[in-house]
């Protein structure tokens, strides 16, 4: 097979599995330089490409292209143009021809309708304000730094990190702050964005040689909120970028504002310039709500919807939903919508009826293969070292929470597990299990993680 058509061939099976914008920021002007010895090399247009493919997608990229031609045993990466050879790599792809901004298309088909009202300027979507946020012990301490950030930006809580799970509130909050300060002064320039899109966004500008003007976009604001930090994590080119405007407008007492999954000590792959200046700033944390800030939570949002709920059918559902505040609009949406089809009101039992079918509904496919994949990305760590036989720190605790979530959300058998993990015996799976359990007992940490590990199992 012709090396350009065997990559097209590699690029139609990669595709489905990887979203549209993101397909297109790491795979535009990629191509197979050539086949040697069972090595294929893959030319990307730039450092920051390279490094994400390598990292995060070399698996993949190997395994398309040895479904394809088995004798391919290795794949390696190089910076370099594309030959000029008549079309362009992707030109052929019908995607690509989809959403080519060579035909002037802009990504812009990839949003979604309640995207549409964010403003371009400032990537801000106005529905998150402070007046549809509530407060709790749970998100007070972010609550209260936010209010601090507004009343001085730039000074005394800079950065602001923010952490916690999914759907607790991160991202409203931090959009709330800049849209709060925008209404205080039109003036000030707002930038929101998350980490995925800055990359994107670094990879589209060093394609068009615009990367001045995408550093002066990014260096030039007064507040820079930037969204889930974690996924930047994986590339250190793209920390080391990230650490230039960091510091440009850090230098100028310029408000950054940070969220992720986790707290940046957790995050191991974190460059240590980068940590230590994030552990210099103020570091808050979002938990989960207590069944009285759900009921707030869930009644405040019927109101705003116009949607009389009486107040039991409220409470079983503040009740019943305790993972997060998204899951919590979701039945909300459900009823509305169920009042409005069956054209009646809401009452304690329709409520019921919609949350046993809610927690009812077939819950994702989870298999041990994706409890691995899952804890290795969690931990950075190879799934290779992960099921091997390695005794270093860095994977026995992994493993163990591995063989644990196996063990707790599968009822895997102990021989079983052992198996998966490189022929263990049993006793192996046992103990592991045993010791996690045990842990869990007094260790904070371990349960916040094994939170959010769960939570991707069965987010993803
Ligand atoms: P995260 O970024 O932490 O995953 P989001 O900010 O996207 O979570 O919140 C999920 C949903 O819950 C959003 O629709 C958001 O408006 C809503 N929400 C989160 N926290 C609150 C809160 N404290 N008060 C009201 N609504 C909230
Ligand atoms: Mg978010």
């Amino acid at each position: 097979m012709e090396k350009n058509d065997l990559w097209q061939a590699a690029l139609a099976k990669l595709e489905p599995s990887i979203s549209r914008p993101n397909f297109l920021t790491w795979f535009q002007e990629t191509g197979i330089a050539g086949i040697e010895g069972g090595l294929a090399t893959v030319f990307v247009p730039n450092g920051f490409v390279k490094e994400w493919l390598q990292n995060k997608y070399h698996k993949f990229i190997l395994h398309a292209l040895r479904e394809i031609t088995p004798e391919i045993k290795d794949v390696s990466y190089l910076i370099a143009r594309p030959e000029r050879s008549g079309h362009a790599p992707l030109a052929k792809d019908p995607v690509k021809k989809r959403h080519s901004p060579a035909d002037g298309t802009p990504l812009s088909d990839d949003l979604s309708i309640r995207e549409l009202s964010v403003n371009p300027e400032t990537n801000l979507n106005p529905r998150y304000s402070f007046s549809n946020f509530i407060v709790g012990s749970f998100n007070e301490l972010a609550y209260a730094a936010a209010q601090s950030i507004i009343k001085n930006p730039g000074t005394s809580y800079n950065p602001l990190f923010i952490y916690g799970g999914v759907g607790l509130g991160k991202t409203h909050l931090i959009q709330a702050i800049g849209n709060e300060v925008l209404r205080q002064n039109a003036q000030k320039k707002v930038r929101y964005v998350s980490s995925e899109k800055y990359m994107g966004e670094v990879v589209d500008a060093l394609r068009n040689q615009e990367m001045n003007n995408l550093k002066e976009k990014y260096r030039s604001v007064d507040l820079l909120i930037m969204d889930d930090i974690q996924f930047m994590a994986r590339t250190e080119k793209m920390q080391e970028e990230f650490f230039h405007t960091f510091n440009a407008l850090y230098e100028k007492n310029k408000q950054i504002i940070i969220s992720s999954d986790r707290p940046p000590q957790a995050i191991s792959t974190l460059e240590e310039r980068l940590r230590s200046r994030f552990e210099g700033g103020m570091i808050a944390d979002v938990g989960t709500p207590d069944v009285e800030t759900r009921f707030l939570i869930i009644k405040t949002k019927a109101d705003e919807k116009g949607v009389v709920v009486p107040e039991d059918a409220l409470r079983l559902v503040a009740e019943r939903i305790k993972t997060n505040i998204r899951e919590l609009e979701g039945v909300l949406n459900k009823i509305v919508i169920h009042s409005k089809l069956s054209n009646s009101p809401v009452t304690k039992e329709s409520v019921e009826k919609i949350l046993v079918t809610h927690a009812l509904a077939p819950k994702k496919f989870v298999s041990g293969k994706k409890i691995i994949k899952v804890v290795c990305d969690f931990y950075e760590i190879k799934e290779r070292d992960l099921v091997n036989s390695s005794r270093k720190k860095d994977f026995v605790r992994p493993r163990q929470i591995a063989m644990y979530l196996m063990r707790d959300e599968l009822k895997y058998s102990y021989p079983s597990i052992g198996d998966r993990f490189g022929g263990r015996d049993h006793t192996t799976a046992i103990h592991s299990c045993e010791k996690i359990a045990e842990e869990l007992k007094r260790n904070f940490e371990l349960e916040e993680e094994i939170r959010l590990i769960k939570e991707r199992i069965f987010s993803e």
